[in-house]
């Protein structure tokens, strides 16, 4: 804006008077006063220079002084201009009629904590204007305004411009301010613009402005800006819509990223826990956050009889929570919602025919609306119904309602997943029982086999001795009888079937001790090998079997025809051997301690032959043994080729 002067000419009739050059238009229209305040505002660096280049060269021609307190690149271009001008400006210098000073030193010696001092700078100037005051007149071109504006420091910059104007009234001078153009390019700055231009007698436009020379032309450039400036009002308008319609979005976002929070809070929660009744607590607990309420109610559908029956709760009393611990389809917000399957939205209870009979309750419980949303999982089942109350009338936002529905979503589904877990943790809590019944179940059927066992050997042992008797006798009475011929073709006949009779006996006895002793292989298994000698090997190692361990406890003798060899296994569930001793087992008279300890009878050199035949025939022999536990010797011998093929 140009602003009109204080020494009676404006601005209008400066364009009137000026012709010719552009910087000296408004310039020369001013320094016909004595004193004053420019403010000059320039584009570039160019303009500025010839401007103060015919400011400063005026003043020195007309034999005034001159001080200019500009940067260092201004001031040299400024002296480079007057010295192509033809002025001596070394001598001016001399002479003290040119004071040339460092703007930024200048403003060193006067600025405390980022503010122009008074008494300093008025000390300070007041004496430099007060040396050049000999001269006709004193013209003064100042920057550090500029450098304070530059610097972000609007306040001071124009706490300056005061403190020039105070001086001006107790010393003459003409003062120019240069303000660079770009330090008003934001809107922010169109106040301390204004107020620039407040501190300044005289302003000069920048020179787009200035750099036309007829009227004419400036009032097209006038009414160009004017154009301009509204159009740029209407655009700032925009741009305001703009940014409040942003804003808008903004806030609009922030909410969502806070729902989403409180949606990842949810779930975090939610996947930590696997516990029902946790779970269930969560879920309201975080439906109650995002309404911005206390009272709430989550029910699950009763899985005996169609209704709902209330599972977690918060805010209400013990009679209420009675009257609602069970509702039927169709009972109230939360029966209607189950019923329906959809949500339910009562914002005033005293209105809303739908809760006409639930009134009293409301007013006891102390709520005015009910919002209701059915938790329904993702294969579409109805699980029950999350309830969120309110002390006063309530209309849902869309956001609540949007909200609920996910949270409702999200409940469904954590809740049937952890219902899932809960099973599926029973199931298998069923299955280790019944592995742990399977168990004992087959260690009973064990100990019955091995009571079986027990009573077939005792049996054929008992049964065998009255057996050979028996048989002996009848064999020594048939010999006899032959012998003195005195019995009859059929007493002959008689005997031969009691003798026949009394040896089928004996095999049926053997028949049952074998059974009771070993499990015979079902393919033949044939040994290459001393019949007698490998005879020797089962004996003895069948007899230390029984020998240590404790009748009626059984032995079991299996053989089992393996890949390329036979193998014979004898167990015991006798004394043991201690595990550190069968590594020395199978020498020659060792016998393990505690056989010693309990005086069995023995000399030791058993094992060490059972060794010496089995490795003889190209076989192996190992035992495993435990004290206390029974032992176990296995004989493995290589099979005859032929006959395990054929
Ligand atoms: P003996 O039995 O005459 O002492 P063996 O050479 O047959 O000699 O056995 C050597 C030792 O091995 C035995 O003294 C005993 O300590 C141990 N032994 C062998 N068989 C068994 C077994 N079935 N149970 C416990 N110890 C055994």
């Amino acid at each position: 804006m140009i602003e009109a002067t204080n020494n009676g000419a404006s601005i209008l009739e400066m364009i009137h008077r000026s012709t010719g050059d552009l910087a000296t238009l408004h310039l020369a229209s001013i320094v016909s006063h004595d004193t004053g305040h420019i403010a000059q505002f320039y584009e570039t660096d160019e303009f500025l220079l010839k401007s103060l280049s015919e400011f400063i060269g005026a003043g020195l021609k007309g034999g005034e002084a001159a001080i200019v307190v500009a940067t260092r690149a201004h001031r040299a271009g400024l002296e480079e201009r007057l010295r192509e001008f033809g002025l001596d400006v070394a001598g001016a210098r001399a002479s003290g009629q040119y004071i040339p000073l460092d703007a930024t030193e200048m403003l060193a010696t006067f600025m405390v904590a980022e503010s122009p001092e008074p008494q300093s700078f008025a000390a300070l100037f007041g004496d430099i204007i007060a040396q050049a005051a000999r001269w006709r007149r004193v013209r003064i071109f100042g920057e550090m305004v500029a450098l304070l504006w530059a610097d972000g420091n609007y306040d001071a910059a124009l706490r300056l411009e005061g403190l020039w104007n105070k001086l001006q009234e107790t010393h003459n001078f003409l003062l120019c301010c240069a303000y660079p153009m770009r330090g008003f390019d934001t809107e922010a700055l169109t106040t301390p613009l204004a107020d620039v231009c407040a501190e300044h007698a005289h302003v000069i436009p920048a020179e787009s402005y200035t750099a036309l020379t007829s009227p004419i032309d400036r009032f097209r450039e006038i009414i160009q800006l004017q154009q301009k400036a509204r159009l740029l009002e209407a655009e700032i308008a925009e741009h305001q819509r703009t940014a409040d319609a942003f804003r808008a979005v903004k806030d609009e976002l922030e909410i969502q990223v806070e729902d989403l929070r409180r949606l990842h809070d949810m779930s975090v929660r939610l996947t930590s826990t696997l516990d029902i009744e946790s779970v269930l607590q969560e879920v309201l607990r975080a439906a109650l956050a995002v309404q911005g309420t206390s009272l709430g109610l989550l029910s699950l559908c009763d899985p005996v009889r169609d209704g709902l029956m209330l599972k977690t709760s918060s805010g209400f009393g013990q009679e209420f929570l009675n009257r609602v611990a069970w509702v039927p389809p169709g009972g109230g917000a939360c029966g209607i919602c189950y019923q329906q399957r959809r949500r339910i939205v009562i914002e005033d209870v005293e209105v809303d025919p739908i809760f006409e009979a639930y009134r009293a309750e409301a007013r006891l419980a102390g709520f005015r609306a009910c919002h209701s949303t059915p938790l329904i999982t993702r294969g579409g089942t109805i699980i029950g119904v999350l309830s969120v109350h309110f002390r006063l009338p309530h209309r849902p936002y869309e956001r609540e309602t949007r909200l609920m529905d996910i949270y409702a979503q999200m409940a469904a589904d954590f809740i049937e997943n952890a219902r899932l877990h809960h099973q599926v943790q029973q199931e298998l809590e069923a299955r280790e029982q019944l592995l742990v019944w399977e168990h004992r179940a087959r260690a009973e059927a064990e100990r019955a086999n091995r009571m079986k066992d027990q009573f077939l050997t005792v049996a054929a042992h008992e049964l065998r001795t009255p057996l050979t008797t028996l048989m002996g006798q009848a064999q020594l009475f048939q010999r006899r009888a032959e012998r003195e011929g005195h019995l009859t073709e059929r007493d002959h006949r008689t005997l031969r079937v009691i003798n026949d009779q009394v040896a089928r006996l004996n095999k049926l006895v053997l028949a049952l001790l074998d059974v009771s002793r070993l499990v015979c292989p079902d393919e033949p298994l044939v040994i290459d090998g001393d019949e007698l000698r490998l005879e020797q090997v089962v004996q003895n190692l069948i007899q230390n079997a029984l020998k240590y361990s404790w009748a009626p406890e059984p032995i079991r003798v299996t053989v089992t025809p393996q890949a390329g060899h036979g193998c014979v296994v004898v167990q015991d569930w006798g004394i043991g051997i201690p595990r550190d001793e069968l590594p020395n087992l199978f020498k020659r008279f060792y016998r393990a301690k505690n056989v010693e300890r309990q005086h069995i009878s023995g000399m030791g050199i058993g094992l060490c032959v059972v060794k010496e035949i089995i490795t003889l025939h190209g076989g192996t022999v190992e035992v495993d043994s435990a004290e206390g536990v029974g032992s176990t010797f296995t004989v493995r011998l290589p099979r005859a080729e032929d006959c395990t093929t054929g």
